[in-house]
């Protein structure tokens, strides 16, 4: 069993209730167990930003499954909620990220972990830094991160918990 930690965010339908039952799936495969969720967090959209705010919250699992099979189960999972891929960035029902795995660093052409973008963003390292605020990306700590992001990033705390 490895530590992974897992963004989950949508846009589209009924955010919370998404992102709950995202949580259950994950955690209904044998090679998974969800061990702790952040709050749930409203956040801008980057990007494409004709759309809806976000719902977003980071996941700490405990995983038996591969990188390749835990990211498998995410683009299922992705599926099975009935993401439709149209514009990239654009709206989604459910978007479900591999941020860390264990202390890995894999870079194939359908897997770069960690997430090349995570620290860049306050929908990831704010949710991230409330259940591992000691974490270490790139040797500074996620809380120290996440603090810079939220000055020039809107994000809002909800205080709500789907796990
Ligand atoms: P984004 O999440 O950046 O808005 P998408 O969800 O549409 O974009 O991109 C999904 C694709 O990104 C997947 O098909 C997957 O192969 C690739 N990918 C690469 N690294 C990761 C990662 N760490 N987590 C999730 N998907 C990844
Ligand atoms: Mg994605």
């Amino acid at each position: 069993m490895v530590t992974a930690y897992v963004g989950l965010g949508s846009n589209q339908g009924d955010s919370p209730e998404n992102i709950r039952q995202a949580l259950r799936k994950l955690d209904c495969n044998p090679g998974v167990s969800v061990q702790e969720v952040a709050g749930l967090y409203k956040t801008a959209p980057v990007g494409y930003l004709e759309q809806d705010w976000f719902v977003n919250t980071v996941a700490r699992i405990e995983t038996s499954l591969s990188p390749d099979g835990l990211l498998k189960l995410l683009l299922t999972i992705e599926d099975e909620l009935g993401r439709v891929r149209t514009i990239r960035w654009g709206p989604r029902t459910l978007d479900l990220d591999l941020l860390l795995y264990a202390g890995e660093v894999i870079d194939s052409p359908e897997l770069t972990v960690p997430h090349p973008r995570m620290q860049e963003r306050a929908f990831v390292m704010v949710p991230l830094a409330e259940i591992a605020p000691d974490l270490l990306i790139k040797g500074q700590r996620a809380e120290q991160i996440a603090k810079i992001l939220k000055k020039n990033q809107e994000i809002v705390g909800t205080g709500q918990k789907v796990w």
